[in-house]
């Protein structure tokens, strides 16, 4: 139904959009996530032209939305959108708000609109607020209005930019409850949404944008439970990281230990954790020879709890976790008494050492 080639959109030097491509098919119920300001919002928009893509091409039904003799006016109405903030006509009733479009735009007469908009109304069951005006409804009633507007034009595919994002959370479910309806109907969409379970249970396919393209696509499961790449498993398993590079022997010790405090603090980790961590840190770094182009990298997922610590070391190829039967001995049984899993490999001219922490200790 839709297929997107290489879609590109930058506002002057900031590229949002670098490469995107797609395919979504009749029936389809697409949800996106990602981090904020990776362009979700930009795509919706570029998807029906409410924003000029850069580049690309975009087919709907096989028609070049970009080609310039289309009519780009016949091609939006057939794709619905729905705004995180509603949208609606503050100076109409609602019953004026869904039938405004038929009469204007699809030449219906106002019997034929007024029978559609309440079979709507039915629908979203808001019935009995076909003479109210909008502000006399709540966020998640109006939202249910601008939803049964976009059904009034009659279109082929819904487009939903975070519709729950700006409600009381009391109200989310009667607005996710009205689209998995329509999902259940055989509705086409494309969710771009921040609630997980959601977008888990209702989606055919999920994709993650991130770095201006779709990172990562693939079913619900593929996405939530099993993510091959590094920002989707980072987002989906909410993971926070502190970076600390260390460029020489006589590094800041205090600096270092004081970012990873503060990191602890951030993220509600006891003080016998954070102790454990530092700790940990310390007697790898007693174990470096070589502290010319050493990153190390502290991740906690908010999701599993787990805290993982990280180094990489430039230089040739130790691996400390061999015991080399001398002083270091000591510390290195600390090390391992300290996590649960330790890894070595040697990667791209590094060192790199991975260490779960224990969870409890
Ligand atoms: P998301 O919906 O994923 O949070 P957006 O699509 O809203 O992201 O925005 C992506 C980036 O594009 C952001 O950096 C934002 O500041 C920028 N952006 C969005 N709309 C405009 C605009 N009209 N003019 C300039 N920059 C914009
Ligand atoms: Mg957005």
């Amino acid at each position: 139904m839709i297929k997107i080639e290489h879609l590109c959109k930058k506002y002057g030097k900031l590229t949002v959009l670098k490469d995107v491509n797609a395919d979504i098919k009749k029936g389809e119920i697409i949800s996106i996530i990602g981090p904020s300001g990776t362009g979700k919002s930009t795509f919706l928009r570029c998807l029906n032209l409410l924003d000029n893509p850069s580049g690309g091409n975009i087919y709907f039904d096989n028609v070049n939305l970009l080609d310039k003799t289309t009519n780009i006016t016949k091609i939006r109405q057939k794709m619905g959108m729905v705004f995180q903030s509603f949208n609606l006509y503050a100076h109409l009733s609602v019953l004026d708000n869904l039938t405004i479009g038929p009469i204007k735009l699809l030449g219906k007469s106002k019997d034929a609109a007024n029978k559609k908009a309440l079979e709507l109304l039915k629908l979203v069951s808001l019935a009995d607020k076909a003479n109210n005006l909008p502000d006399e409804l709540s966020g998640g009633q109006k939202q249910r209005i601008a939803i049964a507007r976009c059904l009034a034009m009659e279109p082929d595919v819904l487009l939903f930019d975070e519709p729950t994002s700006a409600l009381d959370p009391t109200m989310v479910s009667e607005v996710l409850g009205v689209i998995r309806r329509l999902a259940k109907e055989g509705m086409t969409m494309v969710i771009v949404t921040h609630e997980m379970e959601f977008a888990r249970n209702i989606s055919s396919r999920v994709f993650y944008m991130d770095e201006g393209i779709i990172y990562e696509e693939g079913t619900p499961q593929q996405i939530f439970e099993n993510p091959q790449k590094e920002n989707t498993k980072a987002f989906i398993n909410r993971i926070r990281s502190l970076h600390y590079p260390i460029t020489s022997k006589h590094y800041d010790l205090y600096a270092m230990n004081a970012k990873v405090e503060a990191f602890c603090e951030k993220h509600l980790l006891s003080r016998k954790v954070c102790s454990n961590v530092l700790l940990l840190i310390e007697e790898i770094l007693l174990l470096q020879t070589d502290f010319s182009d050493i990153d190390i990298c502290l991740s906690y997922s908010e999701k599993s709890g787990h805290l993982e610590f990280v180094l990489e070391a430039a230089g040739s190829p130790v691996n400390l976790l061999e015991e080399n039967g001398q002083d270091d001995d000591l510390g290195l049984m600390l090390i391992k008494n300290l996590c649960e899993t330790i890894q070595y490999r040697y990667e791209n001219g590094k060192n790199i050492l991975s260490c779960q922490l224990k969870d409890k200790q």
